[in-house]
Parts: C-alpha cells; sequence; structure tokens
C-alpha cells in the first residue's frame, strides 16, 4: 500500500529525530522497515517518548494500557545500531498494544489470568521485532545477530505457541528472574496491600464499634 504524503512527512520528522539520538545508521536500518515504521507514527501521535538510555545496553519501557499517551521507551546507547532497532520494535509493540496493567487490581484479575497476559504479551511483542527483523533481513542489507535469526526460524516453525514456550524459560535481562516470576512478585505485592487495606479497614470499623458500645454502656450506668 502506498503511504500518504501525510505518512511520508510524519516519517521523514520522526527518522530525523531519531537520527539526533541514536547515529545516522541507524536511521537508516529504520527506513528499512515499513512495519517499524507505522508504529513510530503512531507512538508519535499519542506522544509515546523515546529516550536515549546512556552508558547503558538493553531496553524497556513504561506504559499503562488505560493511558498510553505518557508512555516512554529507554534505549541503552551502548548496543549496536541494529540491536537498537531491534530493541525498539519489541518496546513499541508493548507501548501501543500491550494489556498488562503495571498495578494489577486482586479483585479483578487472578495470579494466573496476569501471568498468562504478561507472558503472551512478550511473545506477541517478540513477534513484532520478528516481524520488523525479517524485514530488514530480507533487504539484504543488515547481518542479524544469531539469537535473532534463531526467533525468526522459532516463529516460522512453531509461531506464537513456541514463542510462548520460550519466553516462559528465559530470563529477563534486568534481574535474572523468569517472566513468571517478575509478573507473579508484583501480582503478590498487590494482594498483600490489599489485605493490609482490608485489615486496616476492618480494625477500624472494629473500634468504632467498641466505642459506640462502651458509650451506651456509660449511658446505662
Ligand atoms: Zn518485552
Amino acid at each position: 500500500m502506498a503511504l500518504s504524503n501525510t505518512d511520508k512527512n510524519l516519517d521523514v520528522e520522526i527518522i530525523a529525530k531519531l537520527e539526533r539520538q541514536f547515529g545516522s545508521r541507524f536511521a537508516a536500518i529504520v527506513r528499512d522497515s515499513p512495519t517499524l515504521r507505522s508504529d513510530l507514527r503512531k507512538a508519535r501521535l499519542l506522544g509515546v517518548r523515546i529516550k536515549r538510555w546512556n552508558g547503558k545496553t538493553g531496553a524497556y519501557c513504561r506504559y499503562y494500557p488505560t493511558d498510553r499517551r505518557n508512555a516512554y521507551i529507554s534505549i541503552g546507547s551502548l548496543d549496536s545500531p541494529l540491536m537498537k532497532v531491534i530493541y525498539l520494535a519489541h518496546e513499541l509493540y508493548h507501548v501501543l498494544y500491550g494489556t498488562t496493567p503495571a498495578f494489577p487490581d486482586p479483585r479483578k484479575i487472578s495470579r494466573k489470568r496476569y501471568l498468562s497476559m504478561a507472558v503472551g504479551e512478550e511473545a506477541r511483542a517478540i513477534m513484532r521485532q520478528t516481524k520488523v527483523a525479517h524485514e530488514l533481513w530480507s533487504t539484504g542489507k543488515h547481518a542479524m545477530p544469531a539469537w535473532q535469526l534463531n526467533l525468526m526460524l522459532m516463529e516460522l516453525t512453531g509461531g506464537y505457541k513456541q514463542l510462548r514456550d520460550y519466553v516462559l524459560v528465559a530470563r529477563q535481562s534486568f534481574g535474572m528472574e523468569t517472566y513468571e516470576e517478575n509478573f507473579g512478585r508484583i501480582w503478590d505485592q498487590a494482594h498483600r496491600k490489599l489485605i493490609r487495606e482490608r485489615q486496616l479497614k476492618l480494625k477500624n470499623s472494629n473500634n468504632q464499634s467498641r466505642r459506640r458500645a462502651n458509650r451506651s454502656i456509660s449511658k446505662a450506668a
């Protein structure tokens, strides 16, 4: 499908900014992926901020599925331009399409459901990054790292299911937790907080009724 002039102009504007942050090699790679450019346009319209994370490798993002406008993505400055582009494609999936809440409400979502959501979202983010990697690889201009080629192969042979299984055993780059351990901890924290709040409420209403009871006793005396 041909791009409209508005989209073309938006691409030029977005890529010029990325070039200032991440260099001309990075910008040239971004130009070669229609999927990435399309996601970048969506992110721009939402006001998603893309930041350079100086002296770091890897990437991360913050977003709230209920309001995607304040989302941001941080890309480490130390990786190769191609790795940075692949990370960007991955994080864009989270901020644009992810649905896993950062602060789950244990009254509304079970632990099992929350973990399943988080792992599913991660598998979809890997699919998105793999789609972008495939577009880049198809141009014949970019040498893919072996681990990304492996993900492309996994998706071709086993699709979403296989990537989901891969996420289940994968370790996150921050800390050495699996995704289930990490999101399990987030859910458990929310659950403990909820229990504390309930206990406090119960204690307060107990105190109140005791005071009321004491008042009626003193009146009767
Ligand atoms: Zn991810």
